[in-house]
């Protein structure tokens, strides 16, 4: 063969290869329309506060766990069949890893993470809510960070699962977009009709930690605990009730769209 033929049959074989990815990604996701699974993160806990607020002192793990156990309860009731996994419902320390492996362990269709966000020394005042997805065009960079890490942590936590296992997990994100920007964009609306929180928007990042889930998953940062208004906001009984209901309402429409399809 010249060398032209040989390129051509090396792109062909790229093209064909990722046609097969691409419906590979598809049937993973119409076989898991059912919304039957889902896990609820609230952010750090333990020995880990998570951040802390600069006027009451609050800790972000104590808002995150009332958010999440107020939310699982508007789902238990408005959805008795769908089984909730909560990642933690006392103040205890659950590993980062650990979190996703529950979550791809359990089969679940859905991951949330919820946390509140602090601004740096450096920056300016910051608040409002933040929505964090991983980003399509970043995914290499963030396998190979996450990568990193994980050799550095001898995959301790992971018990049996292995790098490979990680890998496809985290390739599976890939095939979720559609999902996390649809679930992301439907939070962003809900936290701005149902709460008091200004909207940050939607981020997508090359790394964050529910990386390694094999399932749609986004994460939530409430509002800014730097901030004297988002933190009495967030430290509220109200405030916890509205983001709550907020992100009910997102799961409720997120949970009609993917089993209508
Ligand atoms: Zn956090």
């Amino acid at each position: 063969m010249t060398n032209v033929k040989i390129q051509m049959s090396k792109i062909l074989r790229k093209i064909f290869l990722l046609f097969l990815v691409f419906e590979l990604c598809n049937l993973t996701l119409l076989s898991q329309n059912k919304l039957d699974v889902i896990v609820l993160d609230a952010g750090h806990g333990g020995k880990d506060p998570g951040t802390i607020g600069d006027n009451t002192g609050v800790q972000e793990k104590n808002i995150g766990l009332p958010v999440t156990m107020k939310l699982g309860k508007l789902i238990e009731e408005k959805f008795p069949d769908i089984k909730i996994i909560y990642i933690r419902t006392t103040d205890e320390f659950i590993d980062l890893k650990e979190r996703t492996k529950i979550a791809n362990l359990s089969k679940a269709k859905l991951f949330i993470s919820v946390h509140a966000n602090h601004k740096k020394a450096e920056e300016t005042e910051k608040n409002g809510f933040e929505i964090y997805l991983l980003n399509r065009e970043r995914f290499p960079e963030a396998v190979q960070i996450t990568m990193k890490e994980n050799s550095l942590l001898k995959f301790e936590s992971l018990g049996a699962d292995t790098t490979d296992n990680f890998i496809f997990s985290s390739l599976a994100q890939n095939g979720y977009q559609k999902y996390n920007e649809f679930l992301a964009s439907n939070i962003e609306i809900s936290m701005l009709n149902f709460t008091e929180l200004a909207s940050r928007g939607a981020i997508q990042a090359g790394f964050w930690v529910t990386l390694g889930a094999s399932m749609p998953a986004v994460l939530v940062e409430t509002g800014y605990l730097s901030d004297l208004k988002d933190e009495r906001y967030l430290t509220s009984e109200k405030g916890q009730n509205d983001v709550a209901i907020a992100l009910f309402n997102a799961f409720q429409s997120y949970k009609m769209l993917c089993e209508m399809q």
